[in-house]
């Protein structure tokens, strides 16, 4: 029987994709109709082609790279493909003839364990998978119980930047150097954006991020030997001129499927065991990987296509043109600012960056949520639907009413001012909810509560904010005054 070729989409690109390293032949496929469709960050955009090019080149003779308008002119069968990341792949190979499609590769928890832990849940707390999930594959375990004694050390990891200085100590990681390929992408896409119609948003810069196995496997062995030691405590701070803190910068990585995620797992657990990093810091990079990154990609799938459609807070605003284009030139807050210029720039910043500063302020603002996850997964390098469905639909906007948060991650400038040093060098006063330096998130965050009060009357997790709103003298003015706010 002839062997089928095996089809690897643009996130499907590690060893772990292939069984048959030696011999099955390989169909990779670039569709320009998917950046006609949508306006994607220039570095995106790079990385994706820098990466299905440098996987082709890899292959050698075994693998076919086709470049085409649409996925259906260039699959022809008999060929197989593992189950792909999103819902419109997933309806496009089920249109398409003799094609087989092969369980989901690269997340950790199969689905139907998924489904086991979810069926039956009022609420699908990350906390109660993450445990579940260690418990099953037996990370960090000592026998039953939890390794260091405790299942959850986010205490630990909470802690605002040190004083005083403007970057942690720990070395980034090392340069990544472009070659060939990547200045034939850079020319490629030149050529789409001059002749073809095609628009990007942000910067063009140099590759910051992994294209092949190699790469990534470098930078996972850095991170693992000067960044993991550190990543717990500062996990949620911010320091303007510290993009990187000791985060992995792992996810476009993972995302494109060049690591295998239970062997990254698995190896931060070694460096436990070894005495080389504190458990603080290892449960911290764990719970990323095997609590939320699978977390996120399960709940994608378990709460169905209208998931990416809820809108409990009926959000209806649109994204104003300074936010949709990455154009921070408008803007006075020194935070928000500075994280719309490193998008811009290099199409990635940090989880509380997109948590607490333009997922805030997004909620804050009542922009539509489907427009927000959209402009995430378009602006970031490591931006998939199935991670930022649930990372914007649920976790960030609150729009799902609280299927994955016991409340909504809304705060004022105080939160930013704790964790991070951008208030000081800022127009604006973080204590000031009212007046000519009203801090934009001080005053959002009571509007905010303001108009959703009934919405979040009967969650015992905002009596005591809502209670403080009560004791506000100014909250109706405050209201009035955010509603028309222009400067940020
Ligand atoms: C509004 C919003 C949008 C986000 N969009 C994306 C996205 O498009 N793509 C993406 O991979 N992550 C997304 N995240 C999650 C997280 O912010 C990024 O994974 C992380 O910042 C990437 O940087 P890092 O690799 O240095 O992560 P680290 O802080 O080093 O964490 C290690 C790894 O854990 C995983 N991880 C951690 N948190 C999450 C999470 N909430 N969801 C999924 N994986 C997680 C990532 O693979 C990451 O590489 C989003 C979070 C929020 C709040
Ligand atoms: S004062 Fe407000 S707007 Fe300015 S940096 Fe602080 S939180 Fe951001």
């Amino acid at each position: 029987m002839a062997t089928r070729r095996r089809w690897l989409f643009a996130d499907q690109l590690g060893p772990h994709f292939l069984d048959d390293e030696a011999r099955q032949p390989v169909l990779l496929v670039i569709s320009k109709g998917v950046f006609r469709r949508k306006v994607y960050h220039r570095q995106k955009a790079h990385l994706v082609l820098s990466a299905l090019r440098h996987r082709a080149a890899e292959l050698g003779d075994r693998a076919e790279l086709v470049v085409t308008e649409r996925y259906r002119d260039a699959v022809q069968g008999p060929v197989e493909v593992c189950h792909p990341t999103s819902r419109a792949a997933r309806d496009l190979i089920r249109s398409l003839p003799d094609v087989t499609m092969l369980p989901p590769r690269g997340y950790i928890t199969a689905p139907a364990d998924f489904v086991r832990w979810a069926d039956g849940r009022p609420r699908l707390l990350l906390e109660d998978f993450y445990r579940d999930a260690r418990r099953r594959h037996g990370i960090l375990m000592d026998a039953a119980e939890p390794a260091g004694g405790r299942w959850n050390f986010d205490g630990d990891n909470r802690e605002p930047p040190p004083r005083g200085v403007r970057a942690l100590a720990v070395p980034p990681p090392p340069d990544l150097f472009e070659d060939d390929i990547d200045g034939e992408v850079r020319a490629e896409l030149d050529r789409w954006e001059r002749e073809d119609g095609i628009r990007f948003v942000g910067r063009d810069g140099p590759r910051r991020f992994p294209v092949t196995a190699g790469e990534a496997e470098a930078r996972l062995a850095h991170f693992l030997e000067h960044r993991l030691p550190v990543f717990g405590p500062h996990e949620d701070a911010m320091l303007r001129d510290d993009p990187l803190m000791a985060h992995s910068l792992l996810s476009a990585s993972l995302n494109l499927g060049l690591l295998d995620p239970l062997a990254v797992v698995e190896r931060a657990e070694h460096e436990y065991r070894r005495g080389a990093a504190p458990i603080n810091s290892v449960e911290g990079f764990v719970r990323q990987i095997l609590g939320w990154r699978d977390y996120v990609w399960h709940c994608y799938w378990y709460f169905g296509p209208s998931f990416e459609h809820r809108d409990a807070l009926h959000a209806r605003r649109r994204l104003p043109a300074w936010f949709a284009d990455l154009d921070p030139d408008h803007v006075e807050a020194a935070c928000l600012r500075d994280v719309l210029t490193k998008v811009r720039d290099t199409g990635w910043v940090h989880h509380i960056q997109r948590l607490m500063v333009l997922g805030n302020l997004a909620l804050q603002r009542d922009w539509h949520p489907a427009d927000v996850a959209d402009w995430f997964a378009r602006c970031f390098v490591d931006g998939y639907p199935w991670v930022m469905t649930p990372n914007v639909i649920g976790m960030s906007q609150y729009a799902d009413g609280g299927r994955m948060t016991t409340k909504p991650y809304a705060a004022g400038g105080a939160y930013i001012n704790r964790m991070s040093d951008y208030c000081g060098g800022c127009p604006f006063d973080p204590k000031h909810r009212a007046g000519a330096d009203a801090c934009p998130f001080t005053g959002g965050y009571w509007a905010f509560l303001h108009r959703h009060r009934d919405a979040f009357a009967a969650n015992h997790r905002m009596r005591q904010p809502l209670a403080l709103l009560d004791r506000l003298p100014d909250a109706d003015e405050v209201a009035a005054i955010e509603a028309r706010r222009r400067n940020f």
